[in-house]
């Protein structure tokens, strides 16, 4: 059998994420990408005297070799959940707010500046490619409710090469004149008109259109409904929206939907609970609400940071974990920083977390770690100076040793190379 021709062969560890209660971590590891940008071959286990021979027999022998310096190994890249593009610029302010209050004196009046395209534009810029340094391959993004500018964002998002949902808010009350749409048509027409520019989009081809219904209490009924409509006549329609963050939240959504039994119930009996919808928060699920979650199989976006600072509670991820119910990671800027630190958690369910997805998709989507003390990152205890100091690491497991200490004290600093489909398009050493 013919083998292709790899582009790119990396040498040295990788870490592999299997389950929420195991990953492989591979010292030695030969690791070839195809020019598609998926990866071609794994060899786990090749000891140096033996590298010559097995490129050689792969018929790898011309190819762009990176060999990882010690310190250095490869991830895959991290999947973020639930970000709001917009909301970047707020980053760290406000945090004296609970939700629906924060939401009216921060974020709306934020939100409501993405009208000017030019803003837009140069905003999406500076915030896409902060976000990929971040080491995130794959986001899941609310834009605004505005259609030009979440033409834009995606736009960006196409140029700068990252995989991602982008979806425009649908919002058509509860909110303050300036920042709201007027009917359902003009919501709905402008949501389609987006799916559309998506679609059109250049080759690769990595972002994608999700349906956004802000939450339930910025949408009426009829809006709910449409929108409901649109996912059944599309089954390639991903569905993205908050849930439960707050107890006040909850409270103000049942009496704005007094027929339905529960929050989880206001999105079902539209037609937008199912296995392509991502609910951002589940923090105050109500017992009957995770069970019809489960059956719907919607997965949940966990946002410990912006839980924490807003004061919304703790999410009962193991118990969501437990049930069955897939759960992924989201920063939710700007409630939250970027962080995937839970300790109640063990290394295997974090790594879990943050790259979920990453192992289904077959693109080479992946960072390149370091630990060295040359990355500046005074914080984290590097590889170098373990050397320095002769210190081993109990068990011999010096690589999952490196890991922790990225998760516990990494910043983009260590991030130096960022990939999506084979493509190095970020990171702390910069682009190609
Ligand atoms: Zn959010």
């Amino acid at each position: 059998m013919a083998l292709s021709q790899p582009e790119i062969i990396f040498y040295g560890p990788l870490i592999n994420p299997k389950s929420v209660s195991s990953f492989q971590a591979l010292p030695k590891c030969l690791l070839a990408v195809g020019a598609s940008g998926n990866i071609d071959w794994i060899e786990e286990h090749v000891h140096e005297s033996a590298l010559q021979d097995v490129l050689a027999h792969r018929g790898s022998l011309n190819v762009s070799f990176i060999r990882l310096k010690h310190g250095e190994f490869i991830l895959p890249g991290f999947v973020d959940t639930h970000t709001h593009a917009p909301q970047a610029p707020n980053t760290g302010s406000g945090q004296q707010y609970e939700l629906l209050d924060w939401l009216k004196e921060k974020t709306f009046p934020m939100e409501a500046r993405f009208v000017d395209v030019d803003f837009a534009r140069r905003a999406y810029d500076l915030i896409v490619k902060r976000i990929i340094d971040s080491g995130t391959t794959t986001c899941c993004y609310y834009g605004t409710l505005h259609l030009e500018a979440t033409k834009i964002l995606a736009d960006v998002i196409s140029k700068w090469g990252q995989r991602a949902f982008v979806g425009k808010c649908n919002m058509n009350r509860n909110s303050q004149d300036d920042y709201v749409e007027a009917t359902v048509s003009g919501s709905i027409n402008a949501t389609h008109a987006l799916i559309s520019h998506i679609r059109a989009l250049p080759p690769p081809r990595l972002v994608e259109p999700v349906l956004t219904p802000r939450f339930a209490i910025s949408c009426s009924g009829p809006l709910l409904s449409a929108l409901g409509d649109m996912a059944r006549a599309d089954p390639s329609l991903r569905i993205q929206t908050h849930i439960s963050e707050n107890r006040n939240e909850i409270h103000t959504t049942l009496k704005f939907f007094p027929e339905a039994t529960s929050y989880a119930d206001v999105y079902d009996r539209h037609g937008l609970l199912g296995p392509r919808t991502i609910l951002a928060h589940a923090v105050h699920l109500e017992e009957d609400e995770i069970a019809l979650v489960k059956e719907r199989n919607a997965g949940v976006s966990h946002c410990p940071t912006s839980n924490f600072n807003l004061r919304s509670g703790i999410c009962p991820v193991g118990k969501f974990i437990d049930r069955g119910i897939k759960v992924g990671l989201g920063t939710d800027v700007s409630g939250a920083t970027s962080t995937y630190a839970d300790k109640q958690l063990p290394l295997s369910a974090l790594l879990h977390l943050a790259t979920v997805g990453g192992a289904q998709v077959c693109g080479f989507d992946a960072l390149l770690v370091s630990v060295r003390s040359d990355t500046g990152n005074p914080g984290l205890w590097s590889a170098d100076l373990d050397q320095e100091l002769q210190v081993g690491v109990a068990g011999g497991k010096v690589l999952e040793a490196w890991l922790e200490r990225f998760f516990f004290t990494g910043d983009d600093r260590n991030i130096r190379r960022v990939y999506v489909q084979g493509r190095w398009i970020g990171g702390a050493e910069g682009e190609l």
